[in-house]
């Protein structure tokens, strides 16, 4: 029976949501805990609040995924009077890690914003303000030819998708030479002779975030006591990633009607809007949690209409000098959705990896802390 550790975990959250897409003034990531303790039950929730904190350890969970980091500020001193720091000594105590993913999941690409426009019923969804131009690089190994599939397999996990379709690479055959020199120990040929090995030309394509990475798998797969390889740096776009979502509706609306098919759909209690009711709207920019100021972006993308949460009246008021329709559906509402998200995501990825006897389990008792 495979168990994973927190690390392991770690890694599948990453894989959703690579911690470099992060802003920086964010902290996503381990907020506490032992990253090699093992995990056989996981929740997830959007805030680790006390009540979820409490929620985790009454369900014996080894680890809680929440969206929110539990930790933003460097920490100058941990009371248990405060609610952070009676909420770290109960996690520890408890045997409870904390891993959050934040803005690295808003951004990644079918993370939290790509499934709040799939939810809007939005399609040619691309993001609303770019933060990430992913940098590209082909990464060239030499391979003797039985061990180019192993290499192959090791380094996937890290190679870009190219459009719908992942796991791409190209490989030739050809030869390597190389003369062994006094203390190396080769893994063909001898010592002061000249080898000649059939080797296979192994291509890739890595985004800048995943190379360190590629490179520590690539060594750690290849047989060579040093191997040759090659980090080209590429004039190729790569994806473009960011803040927000802006699509299209399949067919216009008015203003009016979609505030209401949005209420049912994020099950808000109440939608607060500008602009009038009778607006034809096709072209929707959305961003997740807090997003007013991304009023302009909107604006310049040609959106009809932003819908995001956490309005203040000035940015309400901009948007309708702006000639903007604007939706505040709440922060709770556009982002709780991740809950059910990330629980299925994660279950799916643990059984991929043979993770079979871990549960992950959605916090069902979050509330929204505004009422009406
Ligand atoms: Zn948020």
């Amino acid at each position: 029976m495979k168990i994973p550790k927190t690390a392991d975990i770690l890694g599948i959250i990453n894989k959703i949501a690579p911690i470099s897409l992060a802003e920086a003034w964010d902290n996503p990531g381990l907020q506490i805990g032992d990253p090699s303790a093992e995990v056989t039950q996981v929740m997830v929730a959007l805030d680790p609040s006390p009540d979820v904190i409490d929620s985790a350890l009454k369900a014996s969970c080894q680890l809680l995924v929440t969206h929110h980091p539990l930790i933003f500020k460097p920490l100058k001193s941990i009371s248990t009077t405060t609610p952070l720091g009676s909420s770290i000594q109960k996690a520890i105590k408890g045997g409870l890690s904390i891993v959050s993913l934040h803005t690295n999941y808003d951004i990644a690409s079918g993370g939290l914003n790509d499934l709040l426009a799939s939810k809007l019923g939005l399609s040619s969804v691309v993001p609303l303000k770019v933060t990430t131009n992913c940098e590209l690089f082909k990464l060239v190994v030499f391979v003797p030819v039985d061990h180019v599939d192993k290499v192959r397999s090791a380094l996937f996990d890290f190679a870009e998708t190219q459009g719908n379709y992942r796991d791409c690479s190209f490989a030739a055959d050809g030869v390597g030479t190389f003369t062994p020199l006094e203390g190396a120990e080769p893994f063909v040929g001898t010592v002061g002779k000249l080898a000649t090995v059939n080797e296979g030309r192994l291509e890739l394509l890595i985004g800048r975030g995943q190379l360190p990475r590629a490179v520590k798998a690539l060594l750690a797969a290849h047989p060579y006591e040093e191997p040759a390889f090659d980090i080209y740096p590429l004039l190729n776009e790569g994806e473009k990633l960011g803040l927000g979502r802006i699509g299209r509706l399949p067919d216009s609306t008015t203003l009016g009607e979609y505030v209401g098919q949005l209420k049912k759909v994020l099950s808000a209690p109440v939608l607060r809007y500008v602009g009038d009711p009778m607006a034809r709207i096709s072209k929707v920019a959305l961003c997740s949690g807090s997003g007013a100021s991304l009023l302009r972006d909107a604006v310049r993308a040609g959106a009809d209409l932003l819908v995001t949460g956490d309005v203040k009246y000035h940015e309400a008021r901009e948007a309708e000098d702006l000639g903007l329709a604007l939706i505040d559906a709440g922060h709770f509402p556009t982002e709780i959705i991740m809950v059910d998200d990330i629980t299925e995501r994660l279950a799916r990825a643990l059984v991929m990896a043979g993770y079979t006897s871990c549960n992950v389990e959605g916090c069902r008792t979050e509330m929204d802390p505004f009422r009406i």
